[in-house]
Parts: C-alpha cells; structure tokens; sequence
C-alpha cells in the first residue's frame, strides 16, 4: 500500500469516526424547547369547553386539552390579579417580599432583588417576551424590559378597552412597545395580541419564552359584535364572546407554531391568574366564591400543559399544584440548572406528567392577602378571616365548602392552623396595601419610565 492511500485511509476512518462522534453528540442534545405562558385574566372555573361548559365556545383550548394534561387541583398563590402574577412569575410565595395587596401604588411594583423565571431563562439564552397586562409595576426598575424580558408590547396596568383609543392620557392603560408609546394597530385587542405574539416567534432566532399575558376576559365587557352574535341566546353575551375571541387568538398563536413546525417542542402551559369575577359574569360552578376571596372559585383556576414531544396527551392530574412551580417546571424543561442563590417554593411538574405519577407536588399550599389567610392541606382547606375566625372543610366530601368541621376534626385543625402559622413567620409587611390606589396617580408614568426611581417602602399603617 503507497503512503498516499495509506494516508487517505487514516483520514478517512478519521472522519468517519469524528462525524459518528459529532452526529451522535447533536442527536444527544435536541434543541431546547420553547416555552409560552398563556395567562387568562379573571377566567372562571367553568367557562371552557374541556372545563365542562356547554354554552361557551372554546375548540381551540379544548384541543390542547385533549392532547394535554388537565389539572383538576391547580391553585394561583392569590385571588386577585398582582399579587397572584408576582407569584407566578418569581416562583415565590409573594407575601415573603410584600407583593401581598393588588394594584401596586404608582412608585412600587415587584421588589426588585427577586428574580423573575424570564430573567433566568434570558441569561441561559432564551429570546423573552411578555404580550398584553403587566400589572406588576409602572416605573423604570419595574418595567417588563427591566425585568428579564428582551421584548415587551402591551400595557402597565390591570386593564384597559379592548378597542383603539389613541394615547391614552392614562399611561398605565396605554399600548407600549418596550418603554415607549405604541399606536393600537389593529381592531380589537386580543385579536391584536396574537398578532404580535405571533411576530414575536417570528423574530426570534432562538428559543423563546413568550408569556402571552392575555387582557380577556377581565372587564370592561368589550367584545366585538361579530362574536356577539354567536351567543345571541346567552344571557351573557359579552363575556361569552371575550372568551371565544381569547380562544380565536391562542388558536392563532398555536396554529402558527403547527406552521412553522415548532408546536410539538413548545412547552404551552395554559391557566387563569385567579377565579372568575362578579364583575365580568364568569361562572367558577362546581366550586364557590370568585375573585377577592379566599374560597376555592377565587384560589382554584383552570390549568393546562401541552407538550407533545415530552408529554403524552389525554391525561388528567389530581395532585395538589400551584402555579409557583411554573418556574422550576420551565427550568427543568429547558435543562437549566436552578441558580444555587435562587430559593423557589414550588417544584418541577414534569415528572409527574411524563412518569405519570398521581401524587402531590405539595403537601400544603397557602394563601394571604392582608387579614384574610387559607391553607390546603391534602384534601382539607382552612379559611382565616380576621372578623369571623377560622373554618375547616373537607374539600373531598364537601367540594362546595359548606360545613364547618373544625370541632370535629380539632387535631387537623390544630395542625393547620401552626402550620399557617408558621408559614407567617416567613412573610414581611405588606409593602402597600389597599388603601393605596392607583387611582390616586398624580406622577406622570410616562415621564417615571425614563429615569431610574428609588424604591420606596410604604409603611401598610
Ligand atoms: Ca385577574
């Protein structure tokens, strides 16, 4: 054999061998998934389709359902719409950093030193985005872009029209991309929603987390007569509409990903911030209470994840779940290692969705907001209200809260009870509380955007 075909050889087998090696390796490490976080605003427990509504319409969520997993047993950390998205969104029981009252005052917003899940996953190479209600702050340290979030379109506030208004002399109501005033493009604002969000998959490159922060169906009831017209018999029309429009939209958004042949690896996490409200007309039916209080229509929501590619579909999970472990469930699923400094209060619920293992990610879980506290505890619930006292029910056996049960089972009461209190021990004043509106804004918000605000800590007295 000549030394040139020896050569040739040798480089050869060397190919052969690195090129198995790389293609092995590339196979071992399958692109990171992305992840959308859907939130619904104000949703009541039984106002879709795969929640057992027959007078609402909603084919597109009822889809994901199917090939999803339900959670019969999935609570936000609060009944009202801040407290509840700072807990979500730190992975961390809110009242720990005084985000324990709604409607942060113009000056305040989610303590800054907490890290956000959209601050981890934009370090580890995540293209972040957030679309629709911030409600987490106003100024320029509370800001979405301040807060881990590459790209923002939506608005600071807890709500606003559905429909154009031009600037709005309301800052917190207007339309922002990132830190500056946006014309309202478009007709209707959830149908917009899924217009930009889908512009936002479109532009980014890598993987991306998109937390689609829907304004429906929360008041004011705007909804577009086209959609009204569907639900001619109901006798609430504009809401039954405001949720069919919310399932027009997300139907938009996953049937993009379907086009672009990113939905199997897109981790789609469905639920609402808390209960349905009086205000909007929801029904939380089987469960009692809404919004503001601390029965299980305000605390319990409807919760849903999607993932085909991890995740068999058809599933139902009954274990005690909360929307804190979002944020580790995010980390897992992207195989990022949770920060050694970063103390999260929930867990990962992918292994209980792909091991298929009905049993609780927690034992407990709690609730606060001001003087009112509950507990769950396995199947019991415990409410705490400052002017009333204490009651227990037996959520297995009396789903609708009626009976009172703490002379009877006074062990489990007791334990509840030091275990609420205990969990307090945690917790730090209120930074505000409801007192302080934002109705009283007297700072120009949009001027605050642009310059770095001190923190200032409102004594709650
Ligand atoms: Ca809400």
């Amino acid at each position: 054999m000549s030394i040139n075909r020896t050569l040739f050889l040798l480089v050869f087998i060397i190919t052969l061998v690195f090129g198995a090696a790389c293609s092995a390796t590339e196979e071992e490490q399958p692109s990171k998934p992305n992840i959308l976080l859907i939130l619904a605003d104000d949703l009541g427990y039984n106002d879709l389709g795969f929640q057992g509504s027959t007078e609402l319409k909603t084919p597109n969520l009822d889809n994901l359902a199917k090939n999803g997993v339900i959670f019969t047993n999935a609570y936000v950390t609060a009944s009202v719409c801040s407290p509840s998205r700072a807990g979500l969104i730190t992975g961390k029981y809110q009242q720990f950093f005084g985000h324990e009252a709604n409607i942060p005052p113009p000056e305040l917003g989610t303590d800054t030193t907490m890290i956000t899940m959209a601050d981890v996953l934009q370090e580890n190479g995540y293209r972040t985005g957030i679309n629709g209600k911030w409600h987490l702050g106003y100024n320029y340290n509370y800001h979405p872009n301040s807060r881990g979030f590459d790209h923002f379109w939506g608005f600071l506030g807890g709500h606003r029209s559905y429909f154009p208004e031009g600037y709005s002399p309301e800052n917190y109501k207007a339309i922002y991309t990132n830190r500056n005033h946006t014309p309202f493009k478009g007709e209707y604002l959830t149908d917009t929603q899924a217009d930009e969000a889908v512009s936002f998959i479109d532009e980014a490159i890598e993987p991306f987390f998109l937390f689609l922060s829907l304004a429906a169906p929360h008041a004011p009831m705007h909804a577009l007569k086209s959609d009204m017209a569907l639900f001619s018999n109901s006798d609430r029309p504009e809401y039954a509409a405001m949720v069919y429009a919310m399932d027009r939209a997300i139907g938009k958004v996953v049937d993009h990903l379907d086009n672009i042949g990113e939905l199997d690896n897109t981790l789609i996490v469905f639920l609402s911030d808390n209960g349905g409200s009086p205000e909007n007309d929801s029904e939380n039916a089987p469960l009692k209470g809404f919004k503001g209080n601390k029965f299980e229509g305000g605390l319990r929501v409807p919760f849903m994840v999607h993932w085909p590619e991890k995740i068999r579909g058809g599933q139902r999970f009954n274990g005690l779940s909360s929307s804190l472990d979002l944020f580790p469930t995010f980390l897992n699923a992207a195989g990022i290692e949770k920060p050694q400094d970063l103390a999260l209060d929930g867990t990962s619920l992918i292994p209980f969705m792909v091991n298929e293992q009905d049993r609780s990610p927690h034992d407990q879980l709690f609730f606060r907001k001001e003087t009112a506290a509950a507990v769950r505890d396995g199947k019991w619930k415990l409410i705490r209200l400052d002017d009333y006292g204490y009651v227990l029910y037996d959520l297995e056996n009396d789903p609708y809260e009626t009976d009172d049960l703490k002379n009877q089972y006074s062990a489990q009461f007791e334990k509840m009870k030091t275990a609420l209190k205990n969990w307090e021990k945690n917790t730090v004043d209120p930074w505000w509380n409801e007192n302080t509106r934002w109705q009283q804004v007297t700072i120009d918000i949009h001027e605050d955007l642009m310059r770095n605000q001190p923190i200032r800590r409102i004594n709650p007295n």
